[in-house]
């Protein structure tokens, strides 16, 4: 893969507060970046050098942006793959359209993570209520019903209690297409973020540990306080799916920790990936020389990947909703390093800002 030289400019897709925090990491790099997304205000627009305002179905101006960038990257994975057929005839794209189909779609990334030798939680692919009725039997009750697609911060998303439930669990989750899901009983969620290069270089920043409130993201702990052995098996879990997949750029991998190892011998399950920066290494930031979003810049543009090793521990608190007319608090305690994304208006559960807490000198 050519590097390309600094000036140059990356398209990103999507217009949150990743693309902005990409930018920003792309800017120290000397790159521009010009965000391609559907909205004329958005977190990003605030520190790239381009915008186009357009629909990702809009094949005219998507190829007017696919021309004038040098490669393009996403901060969505809910990205329409058309989209990136099209970008991907005048210009390279990273992750790729095969990625990004696996990466959106909840039973395609299991049955992929199987495929490979990664554990889940048992499922089964149900695509009508009568599909799922006959499902559940196979199954010790409580289990979730996910929806495929567009799963996100527990969205589409319902819990089974009874064999009764399930056509209105049917209705609530509000698909033609899910999975049934058996409960996990596990002692912590934790994540990995991988980066990879086209030559196949990875390099992996150490797992976290993720506590979430109402469903959204709220507090990662670097490193996960978990042994040496598991940290290793999630490590070798993250990098295995992200060399499978052929990723370019970063995977970020959330994993379950099992209280006991399954039959397999398997402590971590796999959960969810997301092909792109992701809300638990936000930490990274501070915490590291090389940030998860200057990482993706790297491997995207072809440059040496820089290290994942933190010179800090740190610990990521999301600021959500009002939580944000806080935030004089944080910027008088000097181990706060306070992030906020410039959104206009501020709704229950919409993510404000970041601070992240750095706590003792990194040491492996
Ligand atoms: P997801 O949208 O799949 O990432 O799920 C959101 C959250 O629901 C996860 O972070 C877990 O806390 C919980 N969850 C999802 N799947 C399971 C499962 N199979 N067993 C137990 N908890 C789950």
């Amino acid at each position: 893969m050519k590097t390309l030289p600094t000036g140059s400019v990356i398209g990103i897709l999507g217009g949150g507060q990743l693309g902005r925090m990409t930018a920003m990491a792309a800017a120290r790099l000397g790159y521009r970046c010009h965000i391609y997304c559907p909205e004329s205000e958005a977190p990003a627009l605030d520190v790239c050098a381009f915008h186009t305002q357009g629909d990702f179905d809009d094949e005219g101006k998507l190829a007017v942006f696919a021309r004038s960038v040098d490669v393009v990257t996403l901060e969505w994975e809910n990205v329409p793959l058309h989209a990136l057929d099209v970008i991907a005839q005048y210009t390279p794209v990273h992750p790729g359209a095969s990625v990004l189909k696996i990466a959106q779609d909840r039973g395609l990334e299991k049955s992929f993570a199987r495929k490979v030798g990664i554990g889940t939680a048992d499922f089964t692919l149900v695509n009508s209520s009568d599909e799922l009725e006959e499902a559940i039997k196979n199954y010790h009750l409580p289990v979730l019903l996910k929806s495929t697609r567009m799963g996100y911060d527990g969205k589409g998303q319902v819990k089974i209690v009874t064999s009764a439930e399930a056509r209105a669990a049917w209705v609530e989750m509000g698909s033609r297409h899910g999975i049934v899901e058996a409960l996990v009983d596990f002692a912590c969620e934790i994540s990995v973020i991988v980066a990879r290069r086209e030559d196949g270089k990875t390099v992996a920043y150490p797992p976290v540990q993720n506590t979430h409130r109402n469903h959204i993201l709220n507090e990662t702990v670097a490193p996960a306080p978990l042994s040496r052995d598991i940290l290793d098996q999630a490590v070798q879990t993250a990098i295995h799916m992200a060399e499978e997949l052929g990723v370019i750029g970063l995977l970020a991998v959330e994993l379950f920790v099992l209280k006991v190892p399954d039959k397999d011998g398997q402590i971590v399950l796999l959960n969810e990936i997301a092909p792109r920066p992701h809300n638990s290494g936000h930490w990274t930031i501070d915490a590291c020389s090389c940030n998860q979003f200057e990482m993706l810049v790297r491997a995207v543009c072809g440059l040496p990947l820089g290290s994942a090793r933190p010179h800090h521990r740190a610990v990521m608190h999301n600021i959500v909703g009002d939580e944000s007319d806080r935030f004089a608090m944080w910027l008088a305690d000097p181990s706060a390093c306070l992030h906020l994304y410039g959104k206009k208006e501020t709704r229950d559960g919409r993510k404000m800002g970041h601070v992240t807490f750095l706590k003792e000198v990194w040491r492996d």
